[in-house]
């Protein structure tokens, strides 16, 4: 088996993210870039059980080259990112309150407002224009691919944020500055209008939930 320091390394950061409330059941994935190819979290396994062979290698086209799993049902969030910054070697996607709550919102972006986000982030935070489902996976990797330019975070909208960094300690911290920028942003506005998911998009993703997820291709 290839990669087995950084397959540990993935695995490692899920349980921590998961032990911070920053992972729920088997919300937010975790990928590394090894040499031309992906590293992965495979789909619908939990973190508590998760084996360094349920990792899940992709090429940059998004075809899986090794390991029996399903990869994340969230793989072209990241495959599309990759392929959008040589720059980038790892990727956390989380699911996290106040980024989550920010990504309910019609703000566009959050503020660079302390040090952190300007040395760390890149400045403001940019929120992907629509909401994409689920389901809707390569156009939901398009609007990440194309929202995060030269950033290194960004929140996808009524769902979550997506951290980069050139290594997987980077990533993690990048998780955790979003996460407290958006808490700070919300800290300093008065209440926000909220913005909900498309009704047909709920029934859409309930039924994805109920009935498929863990099964797609890849
Ligand atoms: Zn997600």
């Amino acid at each position: 088996m290839r990669y087995e320091q950084q397959r540990a390394e993935i695995i490692e950061v899920c349980l921590r993210m998961r032990q911070m409330e920053f992972f729920l059941g088997t919300w937010g994935n975790v990928s590394v870039r090894v040499g031309g190819h992906i590293l992965l979290t495979p789909s619908k396994v939990d973190y508590d059980v998760m084996r360094p062979e349920d990792l899940v290698v992709i090429d940059t086209q998004g075809n899986r080259v090794e390991g029996e799993r399903t990869a994340t049902s969230e793989k072209e969030v990241h495959r599309q990112i990759y392929v959008a910054r040589a720059d980038v070697g790892a990727i956390i996607h989380a699911h996290t309150k106040k980024a989550m709550a920010v990504s309910a919102t019609a703000l566009r972006e959050v503020p660079c407002l302390v040090e952190e986000m300007s040395q760390l982030l890149g400045g403001a935070i940019p929120l992907a224009g629509r909401y994409v489902p689920a389901e809707q996976h390569v156009e939901l990797g398009g609007e990440a691919g194309k929202v995060i330019g030269q950033k290194s975070g960004i929140i996808l909208r009524n769902h979550g944020p997506v951290a980069c960094g050139r290594d997987l300690r980077e990533a993690a911290l990048v998780a955790q500055v979003i996460e407290k920028s958006c808490d700070i942003y919300l800290s300093l506005c008065g209440p926000l209008a909220a913005r909900e998911i498309p009704g047909a998009f709920v029934e859409s993703e309930r039924y994805r939930f109920v009935h498929t997820y863990g099964h797609e291709q890849t």
